[in-house]
């Protein structure tokens, strides 16, 4: 995205363009990424249609360009990162999201994940604790054209004025089932979150049943980067 204005605007005022490129390379190569998607095991066609369609190259900085649809984390604003294709896609698929879903998203980051749950037919909420990422996100994806409602604010605590949700998915590394999200998902609902510290996680599978109570399903490794308390403004 390339902004303009002068040092005396207000920064709401600046004239921001963003050079919307996305061409038959671009296409070609999201058609390799998702059937590399698929012999990694992700099955759901609402998955794979969403990936295919959304332009990951523009989610990342231009300099990442080339590696947008190698099956990577990159490196995005504020030290953090877009998840892996395979893992945005895994947790999405975990979900079972059906149209109508209200889906909650920890760490809003990039917006990828929360432009695959919007292809999906969520109705999509995301919480950024990092100021500087809610703002750059939030603008770019109205851009394109996306409106999930997004919250500057700390994960931890949730959206309790707008749960129940029938999904949640956390998009960073939780030392701990955060006990607030786990009243706000819906009876019958399902979340996501990778659970532990240190180097690696583990995917669990959170199914709150209809009493009230809760199974939970170890779904493999996987790396993130910690879910932090609090807010953060540069
Ligand atoms: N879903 C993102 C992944 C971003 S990485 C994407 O598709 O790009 C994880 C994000 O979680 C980071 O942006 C980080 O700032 C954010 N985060 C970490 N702890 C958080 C918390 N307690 N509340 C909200 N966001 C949090």
């Amino acid at each position: 995205m390339q902004c303009t204005g002068s040092g005396s605007m207000p920064k709401e005022t600046y004239f921001c363009t963003m050079l919307i490129q996305d061409g038959y390379a671009e296409k070609g190569m999201r058609r390799q990424l998702v059937q590399i998607l698929k012999d990694k095991g992700i099955s759901d066609e609402k998955v794979l249609q969403a990936i295919e369609k959304i332009p990951r190259h523009l989610f990342v900085d231009s300099a990442l360009k080339e590696l947008a649809y190698k099956d990577m984390a990159l490196r995005i604003a504020a030290g953090q990162t877009i998840s892996q294709p395979y893992t945005v896609a895994f947790q999405t698929q975990m979900l079972r999201i059906k149209k109508g879903d209200k889906v909650l998203e920890i760490g809003t980051g990039s917006g990828y994940q929360a432009a695959v749950l919007l292809e999906c037919g969520a109705k999509v909420y995301s919480i950024e604790r990092q100021k500087e990422l809610f703002d750059k996100t939030k603008v770019f994806l109205a851009q394109l054209g996306y409106a999930p409602k997004m919250v500057f604010g700390d994960g931890y605590k949730g959206l309790p004025g707008y749960a129940p949700f029938q999904k949640i998915v956390i998009t960073a590394a939780a030392p701990v089932i955060p006990e607030a999200l786990l009243e706000q998902l819906a009876p019958g609902g399902l979340m996501s979150i990778p659970f532990g510290e240190g180097d690696q996680q583990k995917m669990i599978l959170v199914e709150k049943l209809a009493d009230g109570s809760f199974t939970q399903t170890e779904m493999g490794d996987f790396r993130f980067v910690p879910m932090l308390h609090g807010t953060q403004r540069p």
